[in-house]
């Protein structure tokens, strides 16, 4: 079968590799497919990228990802699905060919998505196993408008190629070279798209071969592209010894939560290259555990001379002024480099933080964006606090930052 994937994401503040499409791709050529990527990032005229990618290898079929509906951000929201609905409608009518959907975006509401862009069928999650049947059938099948539920085993792993993605562009406008060590997070946060996903580790020595890959073409920055990297102690610890005994001269950000790290683990991340750790937090019923955690892990990392950043999203229902401050006072005690505040939460159909917003009226008040949509693949947002009052919370500390309003990611600001 010849595969036509397409990259519609088009975002640049900062661009990022398709990554997903790169793995699927290898997955497929494993298979003995014939596959291309058309990266439609830097494109000026999307359509003649694609007329000329059609015209050059006559594809059976067309993939496109997804890889988020909008960016989540509230101050400077952009949706990506009316162009992407675009893009599939004229793969369809133009060049005649059905098109499968995944990516991250597709798991907000799947049924939604694959409705709103008119594909001929969707993947939900990891897509590495499942692409093959879900081609096959879509291809034969026609316009069957099936959700295929992807399962990752690590089992079907093709080491990576990229596939003519301009890797020198990308980085020359601000991208860092991506990998992943795993899918799916055991953590039940309740406002998380991610949440209770089914987890499958890479093996350790694929995954550093991967970054050979790019050390042996001159890349030598990255940043892992797992959710939390630290899903499992003795994983972590296990690829970062691989890692570190491979010698590869490397810089790497990473995001981690703050659980499953000892210091072990933290001089690991030190002596393999990590430069930046960002914190992932929440204030949605935590006890006193996370805070200490919290507290141990920055001083663990700083006392090594790792770099540290908290996102942290807080303004849940329910929450009080009083409560928030004492977070601000928290996370302020062992001085991390950063702390971006987010009180602008995005909601998703699935999501348990929708359904306890749906039932009470005092909240649904709160909500802003497109609540006329009841699927919520339009933006609707839930804010406790707003930005002004938010300020009068933060009170000046330099150490935080509101996000939302600057575009951008930590290892861009965070050097
Ligand atoms: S730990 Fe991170 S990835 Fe996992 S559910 Fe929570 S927010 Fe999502």
């Amino acid at each position: 079968m010849k595969v036509l994937l397409i990259n519609p994401n088009r975002y640049k503040s900062p661009p990022v590799p398709p990554i997903g499409l790169e793995y699927i791709a290898s997955s497929l050529s494993g298979k003995g497919h014939t596959v291309e990527i058309t990266d439609l990032c830097f494109a000026e005229d999307w359509r003649q990228y694609i007329d000329r990618s059609v015209e050059d290898m006559k594809p059976d079929i067309a993939g496109v990802t997804v890889r988020n509906v909008d960016t989540v951000l509230y101050h400077t929201n952009e949706f990506f699905l009316d162009e992407i609905k675009e893009i599939v409608h004229y793969l369809q009518v133009k060049h005649g060919l059905r098109v499968l959907i995944g990516g991250a975006g597709v798991s907000a509401n799947p049924a939604g998505v694959l409705e709103y862009l008119n594909a001929d069928s969707a993947v939900q999650g990891p897509a590495e196993d499942t692409i093959h049947r879900a081609l096959a059938e879509t291809l034969n099948g026609g316009h069957i408008r099936k959700i295929y539920h992807g399962k990752y085993s690590g089992r079907a792993l093709c080491p990576r190629r990229t596939f003519g993605i301009d890797y020198g562009r990308y980085c020359g406008s601000g991208a860092v070279i991506g990998f992943e060590t795993h899918k799916g997070c055991s953590s039940s946060c309740v406002f998380c798209l991610e949440a209770n996903s089914r987890v499958a580790f890479k093996p350790v020595q694929n995954v550093v071969e991967e970054i050979r890959s790019f050390v042996d073409i001159g890349h030598t920055h990255f940043h892992l592209c797992d959710s939390e990297f630290n899903e499992s102690l003795d994983y972590s610890v296990e690829f970062c010894t691989a890692l570190k005994k491979s010698g590869l001269d490397i810089r790497w950000a990473v995001y981690m939560k703050p659980a499953e790290f000892n210091k072990t683990l933290l001089r690991l991340l030190k002596d393999t290259g990590v430069y930046l750790i960002t914190l992932s937090m929440d204030s949605w019923k935590k006890c006193d555990l996370y805070w200490t955690d919290y507290e141990k892990f920055i001083f663990g990392a700083k006392s090594l001379g790792i770099k540290t950043a908290v996102d942290f999203l807080t303004g849940f229902p329910y929450e009080t002024d009083i409560e928030i401050r004492g977070y601000f006072d928290t996370l302020r005690r062992p001085l991390p480099d950063s702390v971006g505040v987010n009180t602008y939460i995005r909601l998703y159909k699935k999501l348990q933080i929708t359904e306890i917003i749906l039932k009470d009226a005092a909240l649904r008040a709160r909500l802003s964006g497109r609540t006329d949509d009841a699927t919520f693949i339009q933006p609707v947002f839930f804010n406790r606090f707003d930005t002004q009052k938010l300020g009068e919370l933060i009170a000046g500390d330099p150490l935080f930052r509101i996000e939302g309003p600057e575009k951008g990611v930590n290892y861009g600001r965070i050097k």
